[in-house]
């Protein structure tokens, strides 16, 4: 029975061969192994091209390294003179540290608060003409030992500390207050300016919180001024006749900037610097200047910061869009409510949360963010000889704060770049 089963087992099994389920399972692996071999030739076909079509590079009468605010208001207006331009930018996105992410649906200030302001009326109307500004004043408040405070130093601020009312009366107590010899270190030159009182209450443990160090042993360089007024008048950036945020925050006003232009995000030039550089007339680069040396005379310095978002479950969490913790005992130094950035955009006011942004002083070194160059004499020196170096080449040109080792507002980012390119000659 066993064998006329088996046997009756086998004979199905050599019908199957004949057009039979056997035959169909061998045709079907055959042509799966035909249809992968088909695949992986289209593949390696598809990335030969992409990688002949990469190799072979137009020409470019700019490439402009770094998407930030130099890079892209060099790029708008030598495109304006007809230049072929393309932007190299290491990061995903474009904007450098203007671009603003949406976060439940509010526009975060991703590399700090930034507020628009100037007292150049040509650069104010320039960006006016590219997008629309949403009217806002930048009004500071600092909180210490528990109470509140106006910044910068104004009417309020003395007010607020020595419950006096006139301007005599408070000219008075800074005047008596402050320090008149030598001047040796940080301590010396803030009392010298402010008096005793405020240095006391905002300089002294804000500064120890974020250089880590006392005021007595940091250079006196680090405040060459603290403005003052003996005026009712909260506004942080009173000397700027215009201020303001593009409405869409400076996403906005970068898809002007860089409408219609060829970028490859994602791109680090250094690495690809041979490959890049013949292909343009010039190369205008905005990232490290360092860097593009390779370092050779031992890094530049920056500070740097660290900053720890969090929803809140409420529409409004602080009443600011910025309050500052001088106090040591408290480890954040600012605390930035992003939706107050927006006060007319009905969408991010109505929202029942907000983000919350805590700002954290960190020593800075390579793998972080460089936000402030360390501006002190041994790097200052350290710069000259990188610009030494960059006066050299007549194909590169170093601009914007990473590529000139140098603090710029915004408005003038976009005066340096508007001069530049200014020299240019129209095509
Ligand atoms: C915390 C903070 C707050 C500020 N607030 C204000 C304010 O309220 N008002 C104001 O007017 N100004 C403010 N500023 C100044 C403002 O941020 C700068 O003026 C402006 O961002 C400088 O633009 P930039 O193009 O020079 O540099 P960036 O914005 O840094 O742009 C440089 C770009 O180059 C890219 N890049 C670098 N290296 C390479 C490379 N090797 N390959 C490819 N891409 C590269 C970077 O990724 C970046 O996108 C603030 C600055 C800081 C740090």
């Amino acid at each position: 029975m066993e064998e006329t089963r088996g046997l009756r087992h086998e004979k199905i099994t050599s019908d199957e061969s004949n057009g039979s389920p056997k035959l169909n399972k061998l045709n079907i692996n055959t042509i799966l192994i035909i249809l992968g071999i088909l695949i992986t030739i289209s593949i390696i076909a598809f990335l030969y091209n992409k990688k002949l079509k990469n190799d072979r590079l137009n020409h470019y009468d700019y490439i402009i390294v770094g998407s930030g605010l130099y890079g892209a208001t060099f790029n708008y207006f030598a495109k304006k003179k007809g230049k072929k331009t393309l932007v190299i930018e290491k990061r995903n996105v474009t904007g450098g540290n203007l671009y603003c992410p949406k976060i439940e649906g509010i526009y975060v200030h991703r590399y700090g608060p930034h507020v628009f302001h100037t007292d150049n009326k040509t650069i104010w109307d320039f960006v006016n003409s590219l997008v629309e500004f949403t009217p806002y004043i930048t009004q500071s408040i600092a909180k210490s030992k528990g109470k509140l405070y106006t910044l910068p130093y104004n009417m309020w601020t003395f007010n607020q500390m020595w419950e006096i009312s006139k301007p005599e009366q408070a000219n008075d107590k800074i005047e008596e207050q402050k320090y008149k010899g030598e001047i040796y270190n940080l301590e010396d030159q803030a009392i010298s300016i402010i008096g005793k009182d405020i240095y006391d209450r905002f300089i002294k443990e804000n500064i120890r919180k974020e250089w880590d160090r006392e005021c007595q042993n940091l250079p006196p360089f680090i405040i060459p001024s603290l403005p003052k007024r003996f005026i009712y008048d909260t506004n942080y950036f009173y000397k700027d006749r215009y201020q303001g945020i593009p409405v869409g925050c400076y996403n906005a006003l970068f898809d002007v900037l860089l409408k219609d232009t060829e970028i490859s995000l994602g791109t680090d030039y250094i690495p690809n610097k041979e490959r890049y550089e013949p292909a343009a007339d010039k190369i205008i680069f905005t990232g490290r200047i360092d860097e593009y040396y390779n370092y050779t005379y031992t890094p530049l310095e920056y500070r740097t910061v660290r900053w720890v978002d969090k929803i809140e479950n409420v529409d409004n969490f602080q009443g600011s869009a910025v309050i500052h913790y001088p106090d040591f005992d408290i480890n954040y130094t600012r605390v930035v409510e992003h939706k107050h950035f927006d006060p007319y955009n009905k969408q991010i006011q109505s929202k029942k949360k907000t983000i919350v942004s805590y700002e954290y002083y960190e020593e800075w070194n390579e793998d972080k963010e460089c936000l402030y160059p360390l501006n002190d004499e041994k790097n200052n020196n350290l710069y000259l000889k990188y610009k030494e170096e960059a006066d050299k080449l007549s194909n590169v040109y170093f601009g914007g704060r990473l590529g000139q080792y140098k603090y710029y507002d915004m408005d003038k980012v976009i005066f340096e770049a508007l001069n530049f390119v200014n020299n240019i000659k129209k095509k």
